[in-house]
């Protein structure tokens, strides 16, 4: 290994060890996963995420502009291994070159595959064009089927846009269409089934996500939050679930199929049952900060460095040290946790 000379801000251009090769951490996991943000505002308040005023929305000149977006995609890409990218936020489709940045992305070498996480507010809009951009697949956010609670939950009168945005998805192509769901003790947990029993009627694929401690409020608690045990237990009151034996790899869900199959169901324990010893993701901030994962208190600034000149070189070796100090688990259970100061929305989730 050699060094890059330094050069006048120490902060920015501080010298950084020249490597080779993909984002390996020092447990030897390697990240060939790319979770972008592309914004950090929201339509939506879901109350397990944003409060209902909003946040202190980032200053648009820290936030990356399309190009400078896909140039870190791009040596993402090229230079270190990345072979997937899911766009996501803040709520992505509130990004007008959401299409553009997505062409761009799959036009690349070699073509990583290229996802989106949304909330499919004016999805029904966007679908064809995303699609037509080269998006292979979708994940849609959706926590309940009743309206009045829906409203409850994300501040927004807004299922009727969701449901023809997932209709829309699935009929561009966009697909196997994903739907994540989150529940919440007391308020939506009856949900369960209805959302599992829409999603098979549609031929969409539902996962439940385990809440986690990344609200905007810090109002989380391990014992108010619904356990992957719990959500089994709603579930198989009324289907039959049998372990999915596919080989699940990096990927967080467990599966099961429903009656049988072929139709099957995920659960992202995400606390319950951490899958941080496979976890193979690196994720950038809208303003430009390579997080080496969710719950990471250190964010390496590639925005600042980006703009004062970096060569692509030196950036793909800042992202690698980046990674290199990635702890070895989210560590929710340790008494010593404590909650990133960004909430999800502004990590990108
Ligand atoms: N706005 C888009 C959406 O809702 O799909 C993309 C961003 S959102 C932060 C990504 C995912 O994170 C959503 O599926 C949402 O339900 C989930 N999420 C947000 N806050 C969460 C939390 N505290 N615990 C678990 N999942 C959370
Ligand atoms: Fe917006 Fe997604 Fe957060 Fe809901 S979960 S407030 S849709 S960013």
């Amino acid at each position: 290994m050699t060094t890059v000379s330094s050069l006048p801000d120490p902060q920015v251009r501080a010298p950084v060890p020249r490597g080779s090769g993909g984002l390996v951490d020092r447990h030897g996991r390697v990240a060939t996963d790319l979770r972008v943000s592309l914004t950090d505002r929201c339509n939506l308040r879901c109350t397990y995420c944003m409060p209902p005023e909003g946040l202190d929305w980032l200053p648009k000149v820290e936030v990356l502009t399309d190009e400078e977006i896909v140039r870190l995609v791009r040596i993402g890409v090229e230079q270190l291994g990345i072979r997937e990218v899911r766009f996501t936020g803040g709520e992505p489709l509130l990004r007008p070159g959401l299409p553009g940045i997505v062409a761009a992305t799959t036009a690349l070498a070699p073509r990583p595959e290229v996802s989106l996480t949304t909330n499919a507010i004016g999805l029904s809009r966007m679908a064809p064009a995303l699609a037509e951009a080269g998006l292979d697949r979708i994940n849609v956010s959706l926590d309940t089927l009743d309206r009045e609670r829906f409203k409850q939950l994300t501040h927004r009168d807004r299922l009727p846009d969701v449901l023809a945005g997932l209709a829309a998805a699935r009929d561009a192509g966009l697909t196997p269409v994903k739907v994540n769901a989150v529940l919440l003790r007391g308020i939506n947990e009856a949900d369960a089934v209805p959302l599992l029993d829409y999603c098979l009627e549609h031929g969409y694929q539902l996962r439940f996500i385990e809440q986690m401690p990344l609200d905007a409020h810090h109002a989380w608690t391990r014992g108010e939050m619904v356990t992957a045990e719990d959500i089994l237990a709603r579930l198989t009151a009324a289907h039959t679930l049998t372990p999915d034996v596919e080989d699940r790899g990096a990927a967080p869900a467990e599966r099961w199929l429903v009656d049988g199959g072929p139709a099957t169901v995920g659960v992202i324990a995400s606390v319950t049952r951490s899958f941080c010893g496979a976890c193979d993701r690196t994720r950038l901030t809208a303003d430009g900060q390579i997080r080496n994962c969710l719950f990471a208190r250190e964010e390496s600034d590639l925005r600042t460095a980006m703009r004062a000149g970096a060569d692509d070189e030196e950036l793909a070796d800042r992202w690698r040290v980046a990674t290199l100090g990635k702890l070895p688990g989210h560590g929710i259970d340790d008494p010593s946790f404590l909650q990133p100061s960004r909430p999800m929305s502004a990590i990108g989730g």
